[in-house]
């Protein structure tokens, strides 16, 4: 996969290579049966059959019908539609103007939730979290109104990697008649999915988290009539989200998704193994180190961290010179270093929040690339260090 003297990629919860399998399903549909699925003619056909086919195939593994998964151009798209989609629906049908999101969550919700508020005049409460980033039920059914329109918690976080115990938060909402929407675009790619088991009204996913192409997601809506379009035009995914369907990237996220459904026991069971020698060698070389996030309920690709009195950037900067590709889960910037919201509604103080590190591992990580980037880490620490810790 990797060019001989590449860096390490241990990064894989940014994003996934294509798997090459993908890349092959994908080729037909950019030049020889390039039709639009809209037409009437024989292109158009093809390129429909296609398109349907792919509906189909994600519908069955996800435990959906077909008319319930809608394409669109991404994971954050998917976010968009269900949140901004379901608030004006819900606020025309009946009024609702409450809106209930995790304090963990993915930017594409946090900051279209911020819109909502500042925009549109919604009122937007975030959920807190237990220390581990995790949902309590209590905490949902606590805050829940009569004019919630809405309910947005994250699957699994992207920044520490902690499971949420969706099926009992979909429960709560379904007894209150609340709708329930989830981000599943990390726990997608290594977790099984069935929404009927979930309970879920809505869920987003997105290819590239999973070896599939990106600019490519889609959200199963389990009602077409929870919400109102956002992009409108042409009639197209059930006049729910218009514009010609991206045939090429939709068969990649359909093949992709196949792949995945086959071989997820031996992904997860690989994974696991080599995050654990992520985070037992972490925190067995370097002193004031945390796990941040879930200790057992998390994904299974993912060790996350938090070094006291580092500086994020700097580790970052140091390890990629170094050859290894991390991520840290915060938005620092330069200059003026803010530590991540996720990590502070964790109740993590500053001085630990801004030296966060995430270590996330893949379907081409070895053993070897985990030895070499725990032999290097160390140095890459105490090169990070900051000499005076404001708090
Ligand atoms: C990556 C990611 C997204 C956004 O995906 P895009 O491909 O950038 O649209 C949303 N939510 C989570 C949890 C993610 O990990």
């Amino acid at each position: 996969m990797f060019a001989k003297n590449s860096p390490i990629y241990l990064d894989y919860g940014a994003t996934t290579p294509l798997d090459e399998r993908v890349w092959e399903a994908m080729l037909p549909y950019f030049q020889q049966q390039f039709g639009n699925p809209a037409s009437v003619h024989q292109f158009g056909q093809q390129a429909e059959f296609a398109l349907e086919n792919a509906r189909r195939s994600l519908a069955e593994r996800l435990g959906a019908h077909p008319d319930q998964i809608i394409f669109t151009s991404g994971a954050t798209e998917s976010d968009n539609l269900a949140l901004r989609g379901t608030a004006f629906a819900e606020r025309s049908k009946r009024n609702a103007n409450h809106i209930l999101v995790s304090s963990v969550e993915h930017d594409a919700i946090a900051n279209t939730a911020r819109q909502l508020a500042e925009l549109h005049g919604f009122e937007v409460e975030r959920i807190p979290v237990d220390k581990f980033g995790q949902v309590q039920p209590e905490s949902l059914s606590a805050r829940l109104r009569e004019d919630t329109a809405v309910v947005s918690i994250i699957m699994a976080s992207n920044e520490v990697g902690t499971v949420n115990p969706i099926r009992n938060l979909a429960a709560i909402c379904r007894d209150s008649g609340v709708p329930l929407h989830s981000d599943a675009v990390q726990a997608a790619a290594y977790l099984p999915i069935d929404v009927q088991e979930l309970g879920v009204d809505m869920l987003s996913l997105g290819a590239h988290k999973f070896y599939g192409p990106k600019g490519m997601g889609l959200l199963y809506l389990r009602d077409h009539n929870l919400l109102s379009p956002i992009q409108t035009g042409g009639s197209h995914e059930f006049q729910l989200r218009a514009g010609t369907q991206n045939t090429p990237y939709i068969v990649g996220m359909a093949k992709a998704y196949e792949l995945l459904y086959d071989e997820i026991i031996d992904r997860h069971a690989k994974l696991a193994i080599l995050r654990d020698q992520v985070i037992e060698g972490v925190l067995a070389s370097i002193s004031e180190a945390q796990l941040s996030g879930h200790p057992n309920e998390r994904l299974p690709n993912h060790a996350s961290f938090i070094f006291r009195g580092i500086d994020g950037n700097a580790l970052l900067m140091h390890l990629d010179q170094g050859g290894f590709a991390c991520s840290s889960g915060s938005a620092c910037k330069t200059g003026n270093p803010e530590p991540s919201e996720v990590l502070l509604a964790l109740g993590l103080q500053r001085e630990w929040a801004l030296g966060s590190l995430r270590v996330t591992v893949g379907i081409h990580t070895s053993r070897e690339d985990i030895e070499r980037f725990l032999e290097f880490l160390p140095q890459a620490i105490e090169k990070s260090r900051v000499t005076e810790i404001t708090a």
